[in-house]
């Protein structure tokens, strides 16, 4: 199948993806890309097979190596000397939009003096409709590489940049249909001619996706699970604040981190959170005690809807110990 896929997104919270001097003055391809890049690679990875980090070490073509030196997120998404398989135009139908300016938490949610509320700077986003049209460019180019991402991004995480804030929440409105049978083996497949393990890198079988009914709207809501996410791990395994700051970020000079969990802006009275916890934690706890954390913390703000996790007990639908089923039902309509 060669033929150009046409999809129709629309926004539920807005869409950043990049721009000049930090605004958002319209919708970027690259980081549509990005994006499907990212997932795609999680997915990869998490089905065993290599996935290099496309920004810090990113693959070389070189027509002497096996695979001719390339990741398969490098075959399907281009390195250097080395084509993407397809080309990606954007039909943009959205305007500026989205929290602007400084938002806080509310309720009894304040910093260390009791008196003043944390805050965070919001920019517009992108608000509304957009077509993307995805035209191959390779013979070896397979659709659901692109679907099957795409709809993990629609259930369980967000499109484009700023998922720690809420960003990037999409409806597919239309789109070719995607068999998740089909892309999980698909991916197996290609998984196992190329195995890999980057346990350092962000992987399908090391994340977490959680859905639940939230008290508060909007990014109050994203705010508030921020917040409430610091404080249960202030205190928690004996203080440890490198375990904190590695757990939900730092924004301290040198020592800047990203936050592992992505919140949701909240959208019909619902927030999803999602993360990714390697197996490889900082001293003084387990993956298993962090992720238990960080499910207790989400309880207490809200009602749990969903808590989906590869091979673990907490998961809402049972442990799953294969990770192509796993898969298959995070992609499946209906849970
Ligand atoms: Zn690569």
């Amino acid at each position: 199948m060669n033929e150009p896929l046409t999809i129709t997104l629309k926004t539920l919270t807005p869409l950043w993806t990049g721009g000049a001097d930090g605004k958002s003055d319209r919708l970027h391809a690259t980081g549509i890309i990005g994006s499907l890049r990212w997932w795609y690679e999680a997915v990869v990875r998490g089905l065993g097979g290599e996935a290099c980090d496309p920004v810090e070490h990113p693959c070389i073509y070189d027509a002497e190596q096996p695979h001719t030196g390339l990741c398969l997120g490098c075959q399907m998404f281009g390195a250097t000397g080395w084509a993407r398989r397809f080309r990606l135009t954007i039909e943009d139908r959205t305007g500026a939009g989205g929290p602007d300016g400084t938002k806080q938490p509310t309720g009894n949610r304040y910093k260390g003096d009791g008196k003043t509320r944390p805050s965070w700077y919001f920019k517009g986003g992108r608000i509304g409709e957009l077509t993307i049209k995805i035209v191959p460019t390779a013979s070896d180019f397979d659709p659901v590489g692109i679907l099957g991402p795409l709809v993990l991004i629609e259930r369980w995480g967000g499109l484009g940049a700023k998922p720690q804030l809420g960003y990037g929440q999409i409806k597919i409105e239309s789109a070719p249909s995607l068999d998740p049978d089909e892309f999980a083996r698909g991916v197996q497949t290609i998984a196992a001619t190329q195995p890999g393990t980057r346990p350092d890198l962000p992987s399908l079988d090391r994340m977490f996706f959680a859905e639940m009914q939230a008290p508060d709207a909007g990014v109050t809501a994203t705010l508030n699970v921020k917040y409430d996410l610091r404080a249960a791990f202030r205190t928690a395994f004996d203080g440890n604040q490198t375990l904190r700051h590695w757990v939900c970020g730092s924004v301290r000079g040198e020592q800047r981190q990203a936050s592992k969990i992505s919140i949701s802006q909240a959208v019909n009275g619902a927030v999803r959170v999602w993360g990714w916890i390697p197996e490889n934690v900082p001293a003084g706890a387990t993956r298993d005690q962090v992720v238990d954390k960080i499910r207790a913390a989400l309880e207490v703000y809200g009602t749990l809807r969903y808590w989906r996790e590869f091979d673990s007990g907490r998961d809402s639908l049972g442990r799953q110990r294969d990770i192509a089923a796993y898969l298959i039902s995070l992609l499946e309509e209906s849970l």
